[in-house]
């Protein structure tokens, strides 16, 4: 990739996120401590998307930097990929939130919210053009593979995802932290074959560019 184009990306992003951040479409827009666009090498190969923002994240303006977000850059980098090298993002750029009296919880963010902050997900697969999309747990693949996606019978399968990318869902990190004992062995076991499998996709040789059809001349 040019230095040009990595700069292009990067400005495209930087502008991206701007809008977001000004963004009030939602009620967490007006919530939220810092909306978290998102953050990572603009021209990654992997677009890791989770479901939004949590508390650590609200606070820092930074995905996945709890620690769901210590486990996804350990097996990220079990499959070679340091976190910088990938694009870390979420369905919804705003904390969705629950009052629970005293504090604030997480919940996971409404189809409404997903709808609204669309836009903004599809446009950084559109700047960024990863190989392949992870989706991480159910809320972020039923975004994309719909309602009807199963995370536990229809994980670790490919499918078509925007612009014709390539897109696998598999467990939250912060759901493998939930689990004990033999559950959490069983689920790592799974999730680890996930993994792998996005591995051997990305080191599969790229697509061949599709020629622009020659045009002819009138007087040719
Ligand atoms: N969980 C998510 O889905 N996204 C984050 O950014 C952090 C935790």
């Amino acid at each position: 990739m040019s230095l040009e184009e990595r700069a292009r990306r990067q400005t495209a992003l930087d502008e991206a996120a701007g809008v977001v951040d000004r963004c009030r479409k939602c009620g967490i827009g007006a919530t939220r401590t810092h909306s978290v666009y998102g953050e990572g090498d603009p021209c990654a190969q992997l677009m890791v998307v989770g479901e939004g923002p949590g508390e650590t994240e609200d606070k820092l303006g930074r995905p996945f930097v709890g620690r769901a977000g210590e486990l996804l850059d350990r097996m990220l980098l079990a499959i070679g990929l340091p976190r910088e090298d990938v694009f870390i993002c979420n369905t919804v750029k705003c904390r969705p939130t629950l009052d629970l009296g005293n504090r604030l919880g997480n919940r996971p963010p409404t189809p409404d919210e997903m709808r609204n902050c669309r836009p903004y997900l599809d446009q950084q697969i559109e700047i960024i053009r990863p190989r392949v999309i992870l989706a991480l747990g159910a809320p972020a693949a039923k975004s994309f593979m719909g309602e009807k996606f199963s995370i536990t019978r229809q994980r670790g399968q490919w499918f078509d995802g925007p612009m014709a990318t390539p897109i696998m869902a598999t467990f939250h990190p912060a759901y493998i932290l939930r689990m004990t004992g033999g559950a959490m062995a069983e689920v790592k076991k799974l999730v680890w074959n996930d993994l792998k499998a996005v591995r051997a996709r990305l080191d599969e040789p790229p697509p061949e560019p599709v020629a622009a059809p020659r045009q002819h001349s009138l007087f040719e």
